[in-house]
């Protein structure tokens, strides 16, 4: 660049003008690219790994059958499963606890489950003020499926045909 252009863009401030040019063309003319959380929300995968839920049968029966596939596989060891034969013969899980402070959402325990019993939902929103309240046991876990079912079960679904 000659001394005579140089002289020039620096005398009438021409870089600062095209910098305040770009500025002035995404402020007024090109949309926001940002969202109004939490009033909005951005689109989430069918594969996003959320906050965990066990899930039901439709005929309101715990799904969940304490092979404890999930509580091997985890491995950050935040899965404690303790079961129990019913008088019906059937096993389920008398105890399912998770430790939401070890997950690191690695979605094996889903993986692992053969009757789609425990899952990591949509909601990430789960924030709390206390250690405590991330020991998750199995009545939080069947009422977080049970609020979230008719997601749980569009994102599963949706998913099937790739896996
Ligand atoms: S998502 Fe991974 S770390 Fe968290 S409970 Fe499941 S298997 Fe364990
Ligand atoms: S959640 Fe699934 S993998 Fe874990 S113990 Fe229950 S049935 Fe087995």
């Amino acid at each position: 660049m000659s001394f005579m252009n140089t002289t020039f863009r620096a005398f009438f401030l021409v870089e600062l003008m095209q910098g305040l040019a770009c500025t002035l063309k995404y402020f007024f003319f090109r949309p926001a690219v940002t969202i109004n959380y939490p009033f909005e929300k951005g689109p989430l995968s069918p594969r996003f790994r959320g906050e965990h839920a066990l899930r039901r049968y439709p005929n309101g029966e715990e799904r969940c059958i304490a092979c404890k596939l999930c509580e091997a596989i985890c491995p950050a060891l935040a899965i404690t499963i303790e079961g129990e034969v019913r008088d019906d013969g059937s096993r389920r899980a008398r105890r399912y606890d998770i430790d939401m402070t070890k997950c690191i959402y690695c979605g094996f325990c889903q993986e692992a489950c053969p009757v789609d019993a425990i899952v990591e939902g949509p909601n990430f929103e789960y924030a709390t003020e206390t250690r405590a309240e991330l020991m998750y046991n199995k009545a939080k876990l069947l009422a977080n499926g049970e609020r979230w079912e008719t997601e749980l079960a569009a994102r599963i679904e949706a998913d099937a045909p790739y896996r």
